[in-house]
């Protein structure tokens, strides 16, 4: 099972298959614009009782056009019967003595540009909008060009609404947003491509290999295998010399057809079981390609 069984126009052939696999996986390579999506990390801290609860999670990611920078404040939410800030005329709900807050918004009603500039006016440092109910902890980075230089995250439903029912208990939450790590999608997809183009390259080569030379191989051992009869054939014909007064020597008998020349005293010729004779020099590697006699076509290994 080895490649170099493998012959040249096979390989060739398999090499451009490879090449054009590889070409098309270029080709499908999304330009390098595609955006990174950067990780933002919550540092989240309130009191329960006398107890400081402090938790630090990669939660959130941030918007496609946020500033990519650290904020910090406490946790002020929109007054009313809903959480979404579409209104412009909304109230946020937020501790006195803060002097930084972020605003704690639910997606939803308007777009996200909307509600980020709502909070923005009321002056928040930045923005925290958690997904849609039901969603768990999905998040996606958020498109909301046009808003200022104003940090906006989001973070997954669960963890919004964890947040939401201790603010509206009346529990002071900060949270510092900090810059996390960068995923790039469409780079994951090209390692992706790459690895599956990688491993159809082994399996097709694997196959290949497995498979193809075991035919020509069986073919050829069956080839090699009648050579060596028909040469056995060959060597038990029997030869004889010509001499003087052979009736062969007569000019109205037949010539060599191998050579078309006449047989002459001292030439070795070879007899077939068919009666048939000729120079053994010329005889001998006819069989060799034909077995067969070259007047009455009769197959030394059949007779
Ligand atoms: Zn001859
Ligand atoms: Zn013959």
């Amino acid at each position: 099972m080895s490649l170099l069984r493998v012959t040249p126009s096979a390989r060739s052939s398999a090499a451009s298959r490879l090449l054009r696999l590889g070409i098309f996986l270029l080709l499908s390579l999304p330009d390098s614009k595609g955006k990174a999506i950067w990780t933002a990390h919550l540092n989240i801290t309130f009191q329960v009782g006398n107890r400081i609860i402090s938790e630090l999670g990669e939660s959130g990611v941030f918007g496609n056009h946020s500033p990519l920078e650290r904020v910090a404040g406490a946790v002020g939410f929109p007054e009313g019967w809903n959480q979404n800030a579409c209104n412009p005329l909304t109230n946020f709900s937020r501790p006195e003595q803060a002097e930084s807050w972020l605003a704690l918004i639910e997606r939803g009603g308007c777009t996200f540009t909307h509600k980020i500039n709502v909070a923005a006016e009321k002056g928040a440092n930045g923005v925290i909008i958690y997904n849609y109910p039901g969603t768990g902890n999905k998040v996606f980075p958020m498109s909301h060009q046009g808003t200022d230089n104003i940090v906006a995250v989001m973070i997954g439903n669960l963890k919004g609404m964890e947040l939401l029912h201790l603010i509206q208990k009346g529990v002071y939450v900060t949270i510092i947003i900090e810059v996390g790590r960068m995923h790039m999608p469409w780079l994951s997809h090209y390692v992706m491509s790459l690895f599956t183009f990688l491993a159809a390259t082994f399996v097709y080569l694997f196959l290949y290999c497995a498979w193809r030379p075991r035919a020509p191989s069986s073919s050829s051992r069956r080839r090699r295998q009648i050579k060596a009869e028909v040469k056995r054939a060959i060597g038990q014909l029997p030869v004889r010399v010509i001499r003087e007064g052979d009736k062969e020597l007569d000019p109205d008998k037949d010539n060599c057809v191998i050579c078309f020349d006449v047989y002459k005293p001292q030439d070795t010729v070879r007899i077939l079981n068919c009666k048939h004779f000729f120079h053994k020099a010329c005889i001998d590697p006819w069989l060799l390609a034909h077995k067969t006699c070259p007047m009455c076509k009769c197959d030394i290994l059949k007779t």
